[in-house]
């Protein structure tokens, strides 16, 4: 968040500086004053004119070339982290704790950046305007580089899935390099640094999910599974999603690691479906910032 408030800044800054040379420039056009004829003055008005806008135009190119370098070393010193409540660092979370009247729900994908679904994925919800959330896996994003990116562009949030997908048990080692080179090839792509991590399968105890609790991931699980994973079928998919639907709830969907066209084809139902309940569609990091506020004011009304 303070990285994209720099930004605005940068940015009104940057106008306020245009404003500032435009304002010099008309000042030393007035300077000149016609002494001569009419016609000498008034061409020579315009040359200055046009000189003096080919000035302003370099000296706003040149500017906006140094915030741009100075915005672009910003984020890669601090990385555009998700701004989580601190208590959710190094937690696990399965769904958001809110009352029942905030109906949100946040849609996750797992496995990708994949050919074909992921970008499918994509179109569906951006016809829809949702955001969701994406745990990718790190040799994936080095694979497909451009729908990483694409993911990012498009106001998704994106998280860590580790690097290989791996379900066996890891020592703290394995699992470092699991999780720091997917955060860090996540990053080199996107400029996004993630605090957000699931665990492959949702395997709690081989070590992966060990070392993220250590290094104050949190740790996102789910409140509603499609098993879309074993191909159940469109209508079935749509059912497993809604048998444990709830309010602050994670539904689990998969955009790669395998054919995902069941998912791609069950995705507009389970919208409309959702959108009927009266549910909005929300990131994680958006539902936890909920479940924090709605904590906060419980604790003042105490
Ligand atoms: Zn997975």
């Amino acid at each position: 968040m303070e990285n994209h408030k720099s930004f605005f800044w940068s940015q009104g800054l940057l106008i306020a500086l245009v404003g500032l040379v435009g304002s010099f420039s008309l000042g030393l056009m007035m300077l000149v004053k016609p002494n001569t004829s009419e016609a000498q003055s008034q061409q020579s008005i315009n040359e200055i004119t046009t000189s003096a806008k080919a000035g302003t135009q370099a000296r706003i190119e040149s500017l906006k070339a140094m915030m741009l370098t100075s915005w672009q070393q910003q984020a890669q010193a601090k990385g555009f982290a998700y701004a989580l409540p601190a208590s959710f660092l190094g937690a696990t979370i399965d769904a958001a704790k809110l009352s029942p009247e905030k109906k949100v729900i946040a849609l996750t994908f797992d496995d990708g950046p994949w050919p074909e679904s992921t970008a499918q994925v994509l179109n569906i919800l951006k016809k829809n305007d949702i955001k969701a959330t994406f745990f990718v896996v790190g040799q994936n994003v080095k694979n497909y580089p451009d729908l990483t990116k694409q993911v990012v562009a498009e106001g998704h949030t994106i998280a860590n899935h580790t690097w290989h997908h791996w379900y066996h048990h890891m020592n703290p080692q394995v699992a470092a390099y699991e999780i720091e080179n997917t955060t860090d090839i996540i990053f080199k792509t996107t400029g996004v640094k993630t605090n957000l991590f699931r665990p492959p399968g949702g395997n709690m105890h081989n070590g992966v999910a060990a070392y993220a609790r250590n290094s104050k991931y949190a740790i996102i699980m789910w409140s509603s599974d499609s098993i879309d994973y074993s191909r159940p079928g469109v209508q079935r998919l749509v059912k497993n999603v809604f048998r444990q639907a709830q309010p602050g709830g994670i539904v689990l969907m998969h955009d790669g690691g395998g054919n995902r066209s069941q998912t791609v084809e069950a995705l507009p139902t389970i919208i409309e479906n959702f959108r009927k309940e009266g549910y909005s569609f929300v990131t994680v990091p958006e539902l936890l910032e909920m479940q924090d506020k709605e904590q906060k004011v419980l604790a003042n009304k105490k």
